[in-house]
């Protein structure tokens, strides 16, 4: 007899929904992270009373309606709707690509002028079959917003030329031909009240969690703790990366604190730009519409990743993908573990889509189980 059900590797939002569901369903569940606290990417560092998104600004947003009541089982969100700017070429401009941003392009006013700017430059710069993300951002939405918010910002981000930069990364993009600033086009949206480290602490209320230890330190003793192991860390790692290394893009965030109550009036301010180096700066108080006197921005550099960095996306190419399918052959021979989350899954995947895989993979163990 084992001391546990499950071992949790990695106390993300993946395993820590996992741990919160079977512990309902009377499994006893350990939950370890290498990391000094819990929460995986989604952790939230309090400093002057404001909530730092110390991996990366993170907007709540979903359509399915099951997902929005989970989360608010464990926090009340805000009203916070995600309206980021651009800064291009020394002018502030609204994003997502709507009538304001086409607005302070060109001065067009109706829809039907801005559709004719639009369709009129990608029938002139357009291609057939675009061979690179330049050619595929020209033949969907022509030169001018191509020039002024994608070729610097995506070649900043992937560290590449955009004509080097396979077409299929853009798959698609969106204009609004309304004055909408609203990001993103779901009906739930927010930020939990008391940051995201509420929902964390209330999925792992009374469940064993410990920090600061890395499953490959001591693996045979670890598993040895619990009849099965969740795993929601590098899944090349685990197979001690016999097909290769999958590869990421990693960021650097720098971190400041003014002492000026506001700095620069909205939460998110892309720098399209080259002359920058970083590709936006986020103000954190505004997600919470703070009040503090003094204000925390970060400054975010699109940086390349070796194993000592952290993996923020992975670089879906051929290349990468053959190997993550050879790593997912394996993975389907090791019974006693469950492999999940975005890492394990080589995948980006929003907050409402990890939990809902989440929450999906502990029926599937459920209903084998009754
Ligand atoms: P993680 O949160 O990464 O958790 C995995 C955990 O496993 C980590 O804590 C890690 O330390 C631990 N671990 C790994 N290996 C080991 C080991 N060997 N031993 C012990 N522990 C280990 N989503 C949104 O919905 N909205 C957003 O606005 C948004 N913004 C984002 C911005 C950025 C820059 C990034 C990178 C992501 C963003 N996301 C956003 C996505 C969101 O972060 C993820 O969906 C979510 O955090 C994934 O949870 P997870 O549990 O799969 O992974």
């Amino acid at each position: 007899e084992k001391k546990y059900d499950y071992l949790i590797v990695g106390a993300g939002l993946f395993g820590s929904v996992f741990a919160h569901e079977m512990t309902k369903h009377n499994k006893k569940c350990l939950v370890i992270d290498k990391r000094e606290h819990l929460g995986g990417n989604v952790y939230c560092e309090q400093k002057e009373g404001i909530n730092v998104h110390k991996y990366g600004a993170h907007i709540f947003h979903t359509n399915d309606k099951r997902i929005w009541d989970y989360v608010n089982q464990f926090a009340t969100f805000n009203n916070y709707i995600n309206s980021p700017l651009s800064l291009s070429k020394g002018k502030l401009y609204n994003l997502p690509f709507n009538m304001n941003t086409f607005y302070q392009l060109w001065g067009t006013k109706t829809p039907r002028e801005a559709k004719e700017i639009i369709d009129g430059q990608i029938k002139e710069y357009g291609v057939k079959s675009p061979k690179n993300l330049e050619e595929q951002a020209l033949s969907l939405i022509g030169k001018d917003i191509y020039e002024t918010f994608i070729k610097e910002y995506t070649e900043k981000q992937w560290g590449t030329k955009a004509t080097d930069l396979p077409a299929f990364i853009i798959k698609r993009l969106p204009v609004r031909y309304t004055y909408n600033n609203n990001y993103f086009n779901d009906i739930y949206q927010g930020i939990p009240i008391g940051g995201y480290n509420t929902i964390i602490n209330g999925l792992l209320e009374g469940i064993e969690t410990k920090t600061n230890i890395d499953f490959f330190e001591d693996r045979v003793a670890l598993e040895s703790l619990a009849d099965k192991v969740v795993y929601t860390g590098k899944i090349d790692e685990f197979f001690d990366y016999k097909y290769g290394q999958l590869e990421y893009r990693s960021l650097r965030f720098e971190h400041e604190l003014h002492d000026v109550e506001n700095y620069q009036g909205n939460a998110v301010v892309n720098y399209n730009d080259s002359e920058y180096k970083f590709t936006r700066i986020i103000e954190h108080k505004h997600f919470e519409f703070g009040k503090q006197d003094k204000t925390i921005i970060t400054r975010e550099y699109p940086e390349s990743w070796d194993r000592g960095k952290e993996a923020y996306y992975p670089i879906n190419n051929d290349r990468n993908q053959d190997v993550f399918k050879k790593y997912k052959e394996e993975s389907k021979k090791s019974k006693h573990v469950i492999f999940g989350g975005r890492l394990a899954e080589y995948r980006y995947y929003d907050m409402h889509q990890i939990i809902a895989s989440s929450l999906t993979k502990v029926e599937e163990i459920l209903k084998i189980e009754v």
